[in-house]
């Protein structure tokens, strides 16, 4: 049987001053990307997400994306950069030849255009992204046709969360 390690650190002192005085305080959602469906605001037909941080000053959220099947993310545009971190499932882009699973890693850089496309697998997609708004919608020869920001991914959540018992005012508990 293996000896437990000692957690060596317990004798040091946390910090005091933990916050300056116009800190916001820190975000722990625990089982971030749980199966209770509540959590996840319709985003399309077929993907939800569920907001983990939202930024209005900086048009930014994080979120958990969620497709329990084929899914899609109609084409669009990033004028800013995202992130993404794959938990489970299989997703891609169409205009890329990867597919994302379990573990991969994506950024998404300023300037480029995709479809994002929810894959046939046992689990579902789940992935972990951070975006900076907006999201210009295209239609099938590139032309923007609409947009959505940070303000429409609040007024979609709220109507959600307010609609499934959950109450609107949950998502200004995200707000940072
Ligand atoms: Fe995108």
């Amino acid at each position: 049987m293996q000896k437990m390690a000692e957690e060596f650190w317990r004798s040091i002192p946390a910090i005091k001053n933990v916050f300056k005085p116009d800190a916001k305080p820190e975000v722990h959602i625990a089982n971030a990307a749980t199966d209770d469906r509540r959590y996840y605001v319709p985003f399309t037909d077929t993907v939800s997400s569920r907001p983990l941080w939202i930024s209005p000053s900086q048009n930014r959220w994080a979120d958990i994306l969620r497709a329990d099947g084929p899914g899609l993310v109609n084409r669009h545009y990033h004028p800013h950069e995202v992130f993404a971190f794959t938990l489970s499932g299989k997703w891609s882009y169409l205009e890329h030849d990867w597919i994302a699973t379990a573990g991969d890693f994506v950024y998404e850089t300023p300037g480029e255009s995709h479809t994002l496309v929810a894959h046939h697998h046992p689990d579902p997609m789940l992935v972990h992204f951070n975006v900076k708004g907006p999201l210009i919608w295209l239609d099938d020869q590139g032309n923007s046709i609409g947009h959505f920001d940070v303000h429409d991914y609040i007024a979609l959540a709220r109507a959600h969360y307010e609609k499934v018992g959950l109450g609107a005012g949950y998502v200004d508990t995200l707000f940072r």
